[in-house]
């Protein structure tokens, strides 16, 4: 349902819930979000509201690591395969814990792409359609996180707005859309990423809207974007009006 994305030098799960916030209105009924620290990703949930994630975050991390953490995605998630629960909430990770997804949109074939994955070895611990892709990055990462991208997403049918992130690349965020509305926000030292420019318009108002298979390497003060086939692609930064 809505993405937030953080990639600069404030404090990432502050501004990643004041985003969800702001695209409350949308209806949803879970949030969820996973920063970047040490070296590590670290994942907080809650079904209900955005004010609960909120509350677990705080109670999970004392505020002086809160601070620490510059990179970082966010979800509020509107159910459609599996309930509304902890686990099914999104960020999902892969198997080996180090790639953290959001995802909008549905992925129509996630059953035959899980029983593939699983006999490979692969742990599933969700009902969700979304965590077969986080494991389908990890399995195609090779060391370079936006060809394991690419490589996942060619093999996915369906639609989605995504951010991933890695602790083994903790300098860039990757995001991309295929039916589902991406939005990335171009600041001072700072990128934010959206599936709605309402969670952007605080930050700045220049703004690059994805196309559709588009995939963007966005970090703190840079936005590369390319097809599927890696060909590079230019899409016009524009201006948000005041009514955003
Ligand atoms: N299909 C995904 C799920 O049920 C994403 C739903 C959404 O767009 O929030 O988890």
């Amino acid at each position: 349902c809505g993405i937030v994305g953080y990639i600069g030098k404030a404090s990432a799960p502050s501004i990643l819930i004041n985003g969800l916030r702001r695209l409350e209105y949308r209806g949803y009924d879970s949030a969820g979000l996973a920063v970047l620290e040490d070296g590590r990703v670290i994942v907080s949930k809650a079904p209900g509201k955005v004010a609960s994630l909120h509350e677990k975050a705080r109670h999970d991390w004392p505020a002086e690591r809160f601070a620490r953490c510059n990179t970082g995605i966010a979800h509020t998630r509107w159910a459609t395969h599996g309930p509304p629960t902890e686990i099914n909430a999104h960020p999902h990770l892969d198997e080996s814990g180090d790639i953290a997804l959001v995802h909008n949109g549905i992925i129509e074939n996630y059953r035959s792409l899980r029983t593939r994955l699983e006999s490979k070895g692969h742990h599933f611990y969700s009902e969700t359609d979304t965590e077969v892709l986080s494991h389908l990055i990890g399995d195609n990462d090779k060391g370079d996180l936006f060809q394991a991208v690419c490589d996942a997403l060619h093999q996915v049918e369906g639609t989605f707005g995504i951010a991933v992130v890695s602790a083994r690349e903790p300098d860039r965020i990757i995001t991309a859309r295929r039916g589902s509305p991406i939005v990335i926000g171009v600041g001072d030292g700072e990128t934010i990423i959206a599936s709605d420019a309402s969670a952007i318009i605080s930050h700045t108002r220049q703004v690059i809207y994805l196309e559709d298979n588009d995939i963007a390497i966005v970090t703190a003060d840079h936005v590369e974007i390319r097809d599927l086939d890696q060909v590079p692609v230019t899409r016009e930064v524009a201006e948000l009006g005041f009514d955003a």
